[in-house]
């Protein structure tokens, strides 16, 4: 039989970034098996944003994980860079979440100063500003603001990055140091066995390992019910939009409108309980590009080349989940919404926990377990 010290199921953003990391941190021999459906295609059709604004309100331990993931964002992309000569992309030019109306501004600015407050007791900075519409404009000067446009909140300290070099970067980065990535191979079941072992069966043969990651996206669940673990998440598809190429006018990306350094313009906000349907519809993509025109006007002239749905993976509190299997402490789940934000800490921090070599004290915040009520 196939064996390994390590099997991930799940070559998404956040099976790759755990995987280097177990790699760099002496997990030995690292498998990497991802299926690769059409249907679970989020690591390839999200919008980018490395982000920790407005994340949690009300859940002092995930605004902390987000801020440290973006704290360490920039050095990842070099690392990246360095290590496998793939530029990600990443932009660190900050990010702004604006406000239509007088209504929306007040909103905004009492969310900074509630997030700012949970952040405190928590002993981290926040480090997001209002803007009024003349600041907002004065950062953006080569786009014109709709007139409805009141100010923005903003913070310099995130960015955006190509999530599909991301993921490549990432990948190529594990098999450069030795780890093995087997795409188009699906598992059907993960089998404890007496010996302590793991058995994991797949579409090609069975393998066996000390330790396995399910890291399956909405493929998870099914994998985990199967040894007595409910996952606590739910599908909420989102479509996005994306322009012909123009002239690069907008650096900073908004949490609803980005434009990519090759000049296309990416609209996409949406959110829907639709199952695990990821088909655009007319109206989805009309309520957001009026929305987004709102916001930019000169959106409107643009011609739209391509749409697509995805699903997130949501969870009841929007944190991920991280969790040892219970009974089974060889084995782990990783399932989250703002994969590409935090992919830094799939790498840095959640990998050396299932390595057993070093365990940060928030991670035993995201367990699974927290919802079993
Ligand atoms: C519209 C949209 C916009 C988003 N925007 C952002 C953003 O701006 N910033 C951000 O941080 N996040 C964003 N996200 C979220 C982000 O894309 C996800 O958090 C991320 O893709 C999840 O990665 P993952 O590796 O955990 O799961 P997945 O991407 O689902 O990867 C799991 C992989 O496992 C494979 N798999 C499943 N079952 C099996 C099996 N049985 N055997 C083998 N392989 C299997 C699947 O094929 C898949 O490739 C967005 C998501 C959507 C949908």
């Amino acid at each position: 039989m196939n064996t390994a010290d390590i099997i991930v199921i799940g070559g998404g953003l956040s099976g790759s970034a755990i995987s280097l990391g177990l790699l760099e941190n002496g997990g030995g021999n690292v498998l990497m098996f991802d299926e690769q459906l059409p249907t679970q295609r989020l690591s390839r059709g999200n919008f980018g944003l490395t982000w920790f604004m407005c994340k949690g309100a009300g859940h002092p331990v995930y605004a902390k994980w987000s801020r440290m993931a973006c704290i360490e964002w920039p050095e990842f992309a070099g690392k990246l860079k360095q290590e496998t000569g793939m530029d990600v992309e990443l932009e660190w030019t900050g990010g702004a979440v604006h406000a239509l109306g007088d209504a929306e501004f007040k909103a905004h600015a009492e969310s900074i100063k509630t997030i700012q407050n949970t952040c405190a007791d928590a002993g981290i900075d926040y480090p997001v500003e209002m803007l009024d519409r003349q600041s907002f404009s004065e950062l953006i000067p080569d786009i014109t603001l709709g007139d409805e446009v009141t100010g923005a909140m903003y913070t310099p300290s995130q960015g955006h990055v190509n999530p599909l070099k991301l993921l490549t970067a990432m990948r190529s980065d594990f098999q450069k140091k030795g780890g093995t990535f087997l795409g188009g191979q699906t598992v059907s079941a993960v089998v404890p066995r007496p010996d302590r072992t793991v058995l994991v069966k797949t579409c090609r043969g069975d393998y066996q390992a000390g330790k396995v990651v399910v890291a399956s996206g909405h493929g998870s669940a099914r994998l985990l019910s199967a040894l007595g673990e409910k996952l606590h998440i739910y599908p909420q598809r989102g479509q996005l939009m994306v322009s012909e190429r123009c002239r690069r006018v907008l650096q900073i990306p908004v949490l609803s409108v980005r434009q990519t350094p090759d000049g296309t313009f990416l609209i996409g906000l949406s959110t829907e309980d639709t199952a695990l349907n990821n088909r655009v519809t007319a109206e989805a993509m009309k309520r957001q590009a009026g929305e987004a025109i709102r916001l930019f006007p000169m959106l409107g002239r643009l011609n739209w080349v391509r749409g697509w749905g995805a699903i997130r993976v949501m969870t009841p509190d929007g944190a991920p989940i991280y969790t040892r299997l219970n009974g089974h402490d060889n084995i782990y789940a990783v399932a989250l919404h703002s994969a590409v934000s935090l992919a830094p800490l799939a790498f840095s921090i959640v990998a050396p926990w299932i390595l057993g070599v070093g365990e940060h004290p928030l991670i035993q915040k995201f367990s699974n377990g927290r919802f079993h009520v």
